[in-house]
């Protein structure tokens, strides 16, 4: 194809996606539009540096179009997910990762005077916090924990990806007994990402209400924090003295993340800390010294 007729057909293609996007009150209509025409030229390069088009850019361009009005998230469309410095693959079904958990990580390499040998990811859904630590700790080993057989698999797919054999997957309810974990060696770190949301803060956005799978939003009880409580007892345990849990929470919930952390125990070391935007989204915890959880303790818990 002719240059100036390639760039003239990527115009239209741009401004008419756009619109109909915007049409459909697609929040980043422009931006939408732009990943849609990259993922129908079957690209990664900015739009540009392209000189053909695949044959059947148009029929696949209308068809991702189509998709995106209907408000299937973008990252269900692409097939993948951005995370730190990964790039996550995603599925249908399982929780699509957001940016505001990427700073997850930050907050527990600021809490920890080395990098942590053995981290638990909690309520792991596409295994994204798991996988950017196998990819940006090149000695660490991750085990991840997720209720959902179709989620698990994907974690382990992504573990897999970022840094082969140094990840595991376990398939069980953190709100049961989990006999994998009461066995365990104390860890170093905790990563969560458990579901939250209150059970009447219902999302506005179609993307997350329709695509997000209820039991990864929705954190059970009368607050939401059923899940989150069930998560910080089990870091209680998991955790070596000394040991650090970030967990992520909705912004009204610093003050009742802090409460249930007091009232668990074992912690000494309890701080709320911002997300980049300054809303409270992190509940961060530390183990206390001297007082080592025995495995029958564990066990009977
Ligand atoms: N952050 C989610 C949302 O934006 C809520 C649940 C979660 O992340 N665990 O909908």
């Amino acid at each position: 194809m002719h240059g100036e007729d390639l760039r003239t057909r990527l115009r239209s293609a741009l401004a008419t996606t756009t619109a109909r996007l915007g049409e459909a009150e697609v929040p980043s209509p422009s931006a939408d539009a732009r990943a849609l025409i990259a993922h129908a030229a079957d690209t990664d390069e900015p739009l540009v540096l392209l000189d053909e088009l695949p044959e059947d850019f148009d029929e696949r361009l209308e068809r991702a179009t189509a998709r995106r009005e209907r408000r299937e998230p973008l990252q269900l469309i692409l097939g993948r997910a951005p995370f730190r410095r990964l790039v996550i693959d995603v599925r249908p079904g399982v929780f699509i990762p957001r940016p505001e958990t990427e700073l997850a990580l930050d907050l527990l390499l600021e809490h920890l005077d080395e990098a942590p040998a053995a981290v638990i990811d909690l309520c792991a859904g596409s295994g994204a916090l798991g996988a950017a630590v196998l990819d940006e700790l090149p000695c660490s080993r991750v085990l991840s924990v997720e209720v959902d057989p179709a989620a698990a698999a994907l974690t382990a797919h992504n573990l897999e990806r970022a840094g082969t054999g140094r990840g595991r997957v376990i398939t069980a309810d953190l709100l049961g007994e989990v006999p994998e974990l009461a066995h365990l060696e104390p860890v170093d770190a905790v990563l969560s990402n458990p579901p939250y949301i209150p059970p009447e803060a219902i999302p506005r956005d179609p993307e997350v209400l329709a695509h997000d799978p209820h039991r990864a939003l929705f954190g059970g009880g009368d607050d939401g924090l059923e899940v989150p409580r069930a998560v910080i007892g089990w870091a209680r345990h998991l955790l070596r003295p000394g040991g650090v849990l970030v967990m992520e929470h909705a912004d009204v919930q610093g003050e009742e993340a802090r409460d249930a952390a007091a009232a668990i125990g074992g912690f000494d070391l309890i701080r709320t800390l911002p997300d980049l935007t300054g809303r409270d989204r992190f509940l961060v915890v530390r183990r206390a010294p001297g007082e080592p959880t025995s495995r029958s303790e564990r066990l009977t818990r």
